[in-house]
């Protein structure tokens, strides 16, 4: 049994991921992995704000993570970090850390598989068939072999799931800011291969992070630069694409179809096109959430690695904006 002096000492974890209702869940985790911490949920009310050390967060209210003068290090729910950086009161200087999990990557490239076999299959069409209760045979146009992925963004997710891809048959290609080397994948990199890549492109996998450079990458420039017949598959974020542009493309036909499993504002708006769009199919941001536990057991070891002394795994870059 820990003394109470000693259990007041204990660094301070507040969470603000899965509501309430997941506290206990969250401090029987870090009970097993991460037993020095004592963990709160973020609206504790008696948790005096100079104890608080850490805080694991989805979507922190603007000006919160101010008011811990504490605080050693912000630990993102998410391997993005856009929704911390949203925050105009953001503290400066301490670290952010990002959510790069095994289960993330083996999710996110399992649902980008899926994406891609269906789009492949024009299941957009045979669900908007079934809908309309109408049975039309409805045959692929070419097949896997024939079909060029294209991933734009090769890094913890992506890099993965084009060798996933790439080993369901498909013919593989990525875009990254610096060139990498994965085996059967052809590499692009930088803004002045980036028409090359679309040029290429059959299915377009958006796995960018949130910057200034990718907010709205997916516009109507970049949509003319792929092949007529092209689909999109959005698995980053809502604001890479300008909705207004993929719909005018996809009603031009020259856009074949689009997967959307982000939205710009989430809960997608009742009233939004996108929704009945008969050539868009919409998944509500579920491609590839770690659970967790194994959301807990990163968190440990970042934190064990601060405590150490040491550097925290997979940290937000500043100068990189990612
Ligand atoms: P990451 O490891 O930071 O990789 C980002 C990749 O994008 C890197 O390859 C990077 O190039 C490239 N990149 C960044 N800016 C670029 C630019 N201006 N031009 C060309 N390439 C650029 O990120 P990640 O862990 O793979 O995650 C990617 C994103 O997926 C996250 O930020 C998040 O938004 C999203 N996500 C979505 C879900 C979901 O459920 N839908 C789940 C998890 C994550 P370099 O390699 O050269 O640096």
């Amino acid at each position: 049994m820990i003394c109470p002096a000693l259990a007041k000492e204990r660094p301070i974890l507040l969470i603000k991921s899965g509501g309430p209702a997941a506290l206990p869940e969250w401090q029987e985790l870090f009970h097993q992995y991460s037993p020095q911490l004592d963990v709160h949920h973020w609206n504790d009310k008696d948790i005096p704000p100079e104890r608080v050390e850490y805080v694991l967060v989805w979507q922190p209210q603007a000006g919160r993570l101010r008011g811990y003068p504490n605080l050693r290090a912000i630990l993102s729910s998410a391997a993005g970090v856009d929704h911390i950086l949203a925050d105009p009161h953001l503290p400066a200087g301490i670290p952010i850390v990002r959510m790069v999990t095994q289960e993330t990557r083996q999710r996110m490239a399992e649902f980008a598989a899926m994406a891609c076999l269906m789009t492949q299959k024009s299941m957009h069409r045979i669900i908007a068939q079934q809908r309309a209760q109408h049975w039309e045979e409805c045959l692929p146009q070419n097949n896997v072999g024939d079909t060029r992925v294209g991933i734009m963004g090769l890094g913890s997710l992506g890099a993965v799931t084009a060798s996933y891809v790439q080993r369901l048959g498909f013919q593989t290609q990525g875009w990254s800011q610096s060139r990498k080397s994965i085996p059967d994948v052809r590499c692009y990199a930088g803004p002045q291969e980036l028409s090359a890549f679309l040029g290429s492109t059959n299915i377009l996998i958006c796995l960018l992070p949130e910057t200034a450079e990718t907010r709205g990458i997916i516009n109507r420039t970049l949509l003319q630069q792929l092949p007529g017949g092209a689909s999109v598959i959005n698995l980053a974020r809502g604001s890479h694409l300008i909705a207004g542009d993929l719909l005018a493309a996809l009603d031009s036909g020259h856009i074949a179809s689009a997967w959307l499993d982000v939205v710009d504002e989430e809960p997608l708006p009742r009233n939004s096109p996108l929704w009945h769009h008969s050539a868009i199919i919409i998944t509500p941001h579920s491609a590839a959430s770690p659970s967790r536990r194994e959301k807990a057991i990163h968190a440990a070891s970042v934190i064990h690695a601060i405590e150490q002394g040491r550097e925290a795994p997979h940290l937000y870059d500043p100068g990189r904006g990612y």
